[in-house]
């Protein structure tokens, strides 16, 4: 019965009944479930997705509009994942689709050089100053083992410095055990990932610039390439502290390391120039995605022009794409970025709207006692379970993850979408309106009280 009535209604149905959330019908979700865990592992196309951090099962997607989402069974939900930030400006813009559209009439795949590439070039180095040359990938995982080859080839170097809780796609040299100790040779953290690869990934607690430079220094001469989330989103959302950027920026110029900012999330999104913009630290090279296609398959990594220049055809530096700088997916991100560029004031909405959510939902957990860790910088935030300070891995382990599933089970039975694991960030778009703030807010509340049964 609920299913064809939008969230709002169903919200306001339900507030005057009774605390315990409506019932959404899934059946068709839930039939469509089934079939996919006949022929696609675990019945989802990336892992997340198969909601396994929090109980019951996936929701399948019909369309979405603005803040809207629609699931096969005709729920609306308020959407606080955007695809995973790339929705910044709400799901379908007009500006995007319509340039989807035009581009489509020139045919879907070339296989050789076109002038959106171009354009879309000038166009990331206009709004990514550290950024000389860049090349177009179609993803992010494609951009950041991309870039530490570069680094590699650049230095002749071999050993990589990740941070404990950055995540930077599935390459198998990312894969490597958060918790292993500083010092000492990583783990692999998913089988297939050989030792081989493992020793030559070094990892250290994120915020902690001392254990990187012990790292560095024990291993002087060997690392090629520091990498990290400047502004971490995949622990949850965890900011760097004061002066911590300026720190590793330090420690890579003194020791010839080059310094990556894998800015895949948070590029184009807390400011037009991403992370190095709003803390002003020039990272050596930059990695893309997300936002960059503006919902299509894209990716980017670029940097200094000496680095870059390692790649081929221009060096000896092997990388290559038969869909790279897809006509299409060019377009949508071109129309996207200049959208971002032309509209800077839209990252002062932005912000002004995620610090409503963060401060509201401060305030509702403190009012409940409960006193929880809210998260947030521009337009990413993260409600932690815990009542300590999160600033790394360890910390944001500490939180409570059976209370998070059931407040996300609570939340999306009252038609707000959020991300389905403790561990990640939600994205904020243009679409939420101060009006769906206090829609997110009133739901919040009472899904926290639902899930501590208060
Ligand atoms: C999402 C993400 C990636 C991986 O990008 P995919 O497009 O999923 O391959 C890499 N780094 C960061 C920081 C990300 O958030």
């Amino acid at each position: 019965m609920f299913n064809a009535v939008g969230a709002c209604q169903r919200y306001l149905l339900f507030m005057s009944e009774s605390l315990t959330a409506p019932d959404l019908t899934l059946t068709t979700s839930d039939a469509l479930f089934t079939r996919a865990k006949d022929h696609i592992p675990g019945g989802v196309n990336s892992p997340v997705r198969a909601f396994r951090a929090v109980g019951g099962h996936p929701v399948f997607m019909q369309s979405a509009k603005g803040a809207w989402l629609t699931d096969v069974d005709g729920n609306r939900y308020l959407d606080f994942i955007n695809s995973w930030g790339p929705m910044i400006l709400g799901h379908a813009p007009d500006l995007v689709l319509n340039a989807v559209q035009e581009a489509i009439q020139g045919s879907l795949s070339f296989g050789a050089p076109t002038r959106r590439e171009v354009e879309m070039a000038e166009l990331i180095k206009q709004m990514v100053p550290s950024i000389e040359k860049v090349r177009l990938v179609n993803s992010g995982t494609e951009a950041t083992m991309s870039a530490i080859r570069v680094a590699r080839g650049y230095t002749g170097r071999n050993k990589i410095i990740k941070f404990e809780g950055c995540y930077h796609g599935h390459g198998d040299s990312f894969l490597i055990a958060a918790g292993s100790g500083a010092l000492t040779l990583g783990a692999p953290d998913s089988p297939g990932v050989t030792e081989g690869v493992a020793q030559d990934t070094l990892t250290v607690p994120y915020n902690d610039r001392a254990a990187a430079e012990q790292v560095v220094l024990a291993n002087e001469g060997q690392v090629a390439a520091l990498i990290l989330e400047p502004v971490v989103g995949n622990m949850g959302l965890v900011a760097p502290q004061e002066g911590y950027l300026q720190g590793l920026r330090d420690l890579c110029t003194q020791h010839g390391i080059v310094l990556i900012f894998d800015e895949v999330m948070t590029g184009f999104r807390l400011a037009r120039g991403g992370a190095q913009e709003l803390y002003g630290i020039t990272p050596d090279m930059t990695t893309l995605g997300k936002i960059i296609g503006g919902g299509m398959p894209v990716g980017a990594y670029g940097g200094r022009k000496d680095i870059m220049d390692q790649v081929a055809p221009a060096g000896k530096v092997y990388q290559a794409g038969t869909l790279s700088g897809n006509p299409i997916a060019t377009a949508a991100g071109i129309a996207q970025l200049t959208y971002l560029q032309e509209h800077p004031e839209l990252y002062d909405q932005l912000n002004r709207t995620t610090t409503r959510i963060a401060d509201g939902t401060r305030q509702i957990c403190q009012e409940l006692g409960l006193n929880y860790t809210v998260n947030q910088v521009g337009s990413m935030f993260s409600v932690f379970f815990t009542d300590k300070p999160v600033t790394n891995l360890e910390e944001a382990k500490q939180s409570d993850t059976e209370a998070f599933g059931r407040y996300f089970r609570a939340m999306l039975h009252r038609g707000i979408y959020l991300a389905p694991a403790q561990y990640e960030a939600l994205f904020v778009s243009t679409a939420i309106t101060d009006e769906l703030v206090d829609t997110y807010l009133t739901a919040c509340r009472e899904a926290m009280r639902e899930a501590h049964g208060l």
